[in-house]
């Protein structure tokens, strides 16, 4: 249907299909089981900002430009989603009318912050936790679906350590959180998730940059000293996926943020990594 990292027209390709609401951040098809959401940088301007938690949850701001957000139409859409079996589909804006296609989501829970509305007023803003599920892997989610049922200590909830093998950190990276899981369970595994998969990084890179090739300029207690760079578009958090991250020296991190030719550098380490987890899974 969509294809993760792919970019689409909003209006014929998203509306023209499934009609829904052409304007704003939330549309809810009547006829079909999805929930669309955008995010974007247009946003900021009304106090909206959508980022990564430290918990690992990608923070979703809810719709109403006025006054206090209320949990009603779109808002209530993305909380009540496994109850009506909606699908939240998340996309980021690109350009004007074009958005990408950055993954399937699942509410965790919500807080409500103030925040300014598009007059600058302080109000209450609703702020959706969503957990972005690695519907890339289908396969590894597979098999990790029977680990649970087998297991009596499912991976999902396993804590990721150092000690842990490559293997093993990328199988909790790649785990999924039951649905009915409780929120406490749900925030706890997304956590290691995220921990894992940065463990993971820097495991894989052994000590050596993956941008440059260089040896880690110096080593820590915990061992040699590198970064772990997310190579999707949202800012430094981003799926859990072992394609999206790479363990870079301090200078490599900066260019990949800062450079005049960040863009390009960045499909750079896309591509190395691709080569280099494909060397893996050889
Ligand atoms: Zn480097």
């Amino acid at each position: 249907m969509f294809e993760i990292g792919k970019i689409y027209n909003r209006r014929a390709d998203i509306h023209g299909r499934y009609k829904g609401q052409q304007y704003g951040g939330i549309a809810t098809p009547a006829a079909h089981p999805y929930v669309f959401i955008f995010t974007g940088d247009s946003g900021s301007e009304y106090g909206y900002i959508d980022s990564f938690d430290p918990n690992g949850t990608f923070k979703y701001t809810g719709e109403g430009q006025e006054g206090d957000m209320k949990m009603s139409k779109g808002n209530l859409a993305i909380h009540d989603h496994q109850k009506n079996n909606k699908e939240i589909l998340l996309f980021e804006y690109t350009s004007r009318g074009f958005v990408r296609f950055l993954g399937t989501c699942n509410y965790v829970f919500h807080h409500i912050e103030e925040r300014p509305d598009r007059n600058g007023y302080l109000r209450e803003a609703i702020v959706f936790h969503l957990d972005i599920v690695n519907t890339q892997n289908i396969d590894a989610a597979q098999a990790l679906t029977s680990e649970i049922v087998e297991s009596p200590k499912a991976m999902y909830i396993t804590k990721p350590s150092k000690g842990h093998s490559l293997q093993k950190l990328r199988e909790i990276a790649l785990s999924a959180t039951p649905t009915q899981a409780s929120t406490q369970e749900k925030i706890q595994s997304i956590q290691n998730r995220s921990v894992a998969i940065k463990f993971y990084a820097k495991r894989r890179a052994n000590g050596i940059c993956e941008g440059c090739n260089e040896i880690a300029p110096f080593k820590t207690k915990s061992g040699p000293y590198l970064e772990v760079h997310h190579l999707t578009r949202l800012a430094d958090g981003g799926a859990d996926l072992p394609q999206n991250v790479i363990a870079l020296c301090p200078t490599c991190h900066r260019r990949a943020h800062y450079s005049l030719n960040y863009l390009e550098f960045n499909s750079q380490l896309i591509n190395e990594v691709a080569a280099i987890e494909a060397k893996i899974n050889e």
